[in-house]
């Protein structure tokens, strides 16, 4: 017989089984239970604080901003587009493209979106619609992934920056042009480095986006009072997350991501940058999506969406369930809204316009 084709047996004795039943049976030890708005302002700082614990964004190390334009502006169809790049830690930089719709008055200011990216877009590159690479074309086509341009030709001042790991923010090994490379990602590896140092990327990215809000008001025509964050898949995530520890985000947008966290990261093959160590023990993505309360939120899923889990939208509205309780506690139900699409894994954005037109 040859070796090659040789099983080594037909029976199988996995180890998620088991730990699926652990998850069920313990977590979420400060999952939301408040009963009235004191119980739940308490509620809130006591999670933001163990997520600032968990994700390391209580440790992080200010400084300057040091903003620096990055070549010349670029007039396009309806809207400019400026390049700059802030520093969010000491020697941790972090570029990105701010995007100015036309027709502004004299001394106007227009409200503020910031654009996260998600994996497979070339970081910031297909956000912000630069399509000039082959594989960043495709993946605009493939997930309507140019929401930054869709924003700025409804009016808004865009913000689209590369997050660690993605872009021009990629590591020595997954830096070339290659469609493999340039779709390609860093952060697996970074969050492997982050975990050791008691740290993960969730932590970093919503630290790098809290620092881009700290530099919306130098943009003399931005309002930095109406700030909104959108994002599809891991934009979506850092959307969240960046809404979820930070009141300054008015609204937000997060697409394609808002599901348990039991279902996708123990059945589903999601990037490890996904993970926060012992994120379980105390909270599900609905206790999260509960801190950003009563600030609207338009959360997006397609029906087919894979990456909500084998559940697929049970397993988000059980999360939005959580979530709708802290609403209810504000008298706000309406301003959680749910878009449900016919389809996959991918940027929608049916509701969004009306959405933000509202929220901003
Ligand atoms: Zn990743």
């Amino acid at each position: 017989m040859d070796s090659a084709k040789r099983s080594i047996g037909t029976e199988y004795y996995p180890s998620l089984p088991s730990m699926m039943n652990r998850m069920q049976a313990t977590g979420r030890a400060l999952g939301l239970q408040a009963h009235d708005r004191d119980a739940y302002v308490e509620w809130r700082r006591n999670l933001r604080e163990k997520l600032a614990e968990l994700t390391g964004l209580g440790r992080m190390i200010p400084c300057d901003l040091l903003p620096q334009e990055m070549g010349e502006p670029r007039l396009l169809d309806g809207y400019r587009r400026e390049k700059l790049r802030i520093q969010t830690e000491p020697d941790v930089w972090m570029p990105f493209y701010v995007l100015v719709p036309d027709g502004l008055e004299e001394g106007e200011k227009r409200p503020v979106v910031i654009a996260a990216h998600g994996h497979l877009g070339g970081g910031k590159e297909s956000v912000a619609g630069v399509a000039d690479h082959p594989a960043v074309r495709q993946a605009i086509e493939e997930y309507g992934y140019d929401y930054g341009v869709q924003l700025v030709r409804q009016g808004y001042v865009v913000l689209c920056p590369d997050a660690r790991g993605f872009g021009e923010r990629r590591e020595y090994w997954m830096q070339g042009d290659e469609a493999s490379q340039v779709l390609g990602a860093s952060c697996n590896h970074l969050n492997h480095a982050a975990v050791a140092m008691g740290h993960a990327l969730i932590g970093w990215l919503t630290w790098d986006l809290q620092r881009l809000i700290d530099f919306i008001p130098s943009l003399p025509y931005a309002d930095a009072d109406r700030i909104g964050c959108v994002g599809f898949s891991g934009g979506g995530m850092q959307a969240l997350w960046l809404a979820a520890m930070d009141e300054r985000v008015r609204a937000v947008v997060v697409s394609g991501y808002f599901s348990g966290y039991r279902d996708v990261l123990l059945l589903g093959t999601h990037c490890g940058c996904n993970y926060v160590p012992r994120l379980w023990e105390y909270a599900d993505y609905g206790d999260i999506g509960a801190l950003v309360a009563p600030r609207p939120m338009l959360v997006e899923s397609g029906d087919d969406d894979r990456n909500s889990g084998p559940r697929r939208l049970a397993n988000v509205t059980e999360q939005l369930d959580v979530t709708r309780k802290a609403y209810a506690l504000f008298g706000s139900e309406d301003r959680l809204v749910h878009a449900f699409c016919r389809g996959g894994h991918r940027w929608y954005g049916e509701r969004t316009a009306e959405f933000l037109e509202h929220a901003l």
